[in-house]
């Protein structure tokens, strides 16, 4: 059987990294306004060339978004932004698309990188796919909506690639179709600018007539608690159970959602699928899920989670809260060595020296363990007493780190 490609999202250099090291096969970013998460960091032009060469440094690939759905003005934006990427051989190994418009514009500019077509134009089915195969469309990200045998059907065709969500936020709407945020508060949502109403609290408010009776039924039932109710929000996709059947189907690519996610998240998701791809592909007679990916799963942010569409479960709403929660936090990411191979710690997060932490290994043999720091410094060798945030320091700790491992701190 051949592996899929694992797809992380970065929308920085530290996730970049963080995919890259945990076991990514390639990662996927947003270069500009021009993509569905304008709102993440994101990379500018002069990011790019450094970019290109740390991905393709490990023989990974490396997508950029072009996938909102622009109007007139944005047209010209978008060629001259690719106009830019070919002059100044910055290009990347495809680019994801979703407008038709966009589409035509990179076939007749640069017809030799690969284009995938973005899960938000919304690919249902296999006379959806030879339409685009016959616009130039290399790959189509399946929409989340579609189900594990529908998924299959669609891959066995062999007439794209194709790529499925794996992990992630999911939208409670069909995926492009989605008109709520602009209609809301006039911020849209296929141009990377949604204010996501379906994680607000709404409150029932049934319509009376002047008489007092109900104008319209049937009612809609919703469970309301003092908060109101959230009966738009989704539940996360995680399909580490299901991974067998959505590996079998046939896909070419298995995507992590997230942009906006932190370099902890990815870590610690890239970790996980990896790992669960290998087994599999390994032994798939021996598929089984440990209780160490469960919990290395529900230890970073996430709402409760579903396996959505693909099995067709029922609870794939949380109507009590839209909050994600999470049992740990990035304290701090290991950099290198100093001569002595003292490890060199990039804190994200202050921390004091007799706290226990928790180490997130990029060594995919190796489960997380814990890690206690008897003595710090700065890179001079002066001894701190006190780790804040932002700064880079020196330690002796009590479990020898590698490059890339991860800090972390249990929460409540
Ligand atoms: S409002 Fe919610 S369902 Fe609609 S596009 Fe935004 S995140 Fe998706």
């Amino acid at each position: 059987m051949i592996s899929p490609q694992l797809l992380a999202p970065a929308g920085d250099f530290s996730s970049v990294d963080a995919a890259l090291d945990h076991g990514a096969d390639a990662v996927y970013v947003g270069i500009g306004p021009y993509n569905l998460r304008a709102h993440a960091p994101n990379f500018a032009l002069q990011d790019l060339s450094e970019l290109l060469d740390r991905v393709h440094a490990g023989n990974r690939r490396i997508y950029f978004a072009l996938n909102i759905m622009p109007g007139p003005e944005q047209i010209p934006e978008i060629e001259s932004l690719v106009r830019k990427l070919r002059l100044d051989t910055l290009l990347p190994d495809a680019f994801i698309v979703s407008d038709p418009g966009v589409v035509h514009l990179c076939r007749e500019l640069i017809p030799d990188v690969p284009l995938h077509l973005s899960t938000q134009t919304g690919t249902f089915n296999q006379r959806s796919l030879r339409f685009w195969q016959q616009q130039g469309i290399r790959r189509v990200v399946l929409p989340r909506e579609l189900n594990l045998k529908q998924i299959s059907d669609l891959a066995s065709t062999g007439i794209l690639e194709t790529e499925i969500f794996i992990h992630g936020a999911m939208c409670v709407s069909v995926s492009g179709r989605c008109l709520m945020g602009a209609y809301f508060s006039g911020r849209h949502p296929n141009r990377g600018d949604c204010p996501q109403p379906c994680r607000w609290s709404y409150r029932i408010t049934p319509l009376m007539s002047d008489s007092g009776n109900p104008l319209q039924e049937p009612w809609l039932e919703a469970e309301e608690n003092n908060n109101g109710t959230y009966l738009l929000n989704a539940r996360d996709l995680c399909t580490i159970e299901i991974l067998p059947g959505l590996i079998r189907s046939g896909v070419t690519a298995l995507k992590i959602e997230g942009r906006n996610k932190s370099a902890h998240y990815i870590a610690a998701v890239v970790k996980t699928y990896r790992a669960a791809i290998d087994l599999f592909i390994r032994n798939p007679q021996e598929y089984t899920v440990p209780d160490e990916w469960k919990t290395l799963l529900a230890s970073i942010d996430h709402r409760p989670y579903t396996t959505g569409f693909y099995t067709g479960e029922l609870q794939m709403q949380e109507v009590f809260s839209s909050k994600a929660t999470s049992a740990s936090r990035i304290v701090g990411v290991v950099k290198g060595h100093l001569k002595e191979n003292l490890p060199v710690i990039d804190v994200k997060n202050s921390f004091s020296i007799d706290e226990t932490l928790e180490v997130l290994p990029v060594n995919q043999s190796r489960t997380p363990f814990p890690v206690s720091i008897s003595r710090c410094t700065d890179l001079c060798g002066n001894v701190l007493d006190r780790i804040s945030s932002n700064r880079v320091i020196a330690v002796h700790s009590s479990e020898s780190l590698q490059r890339g491992d991860m800090l972390r701190r249990t929460i409540s």
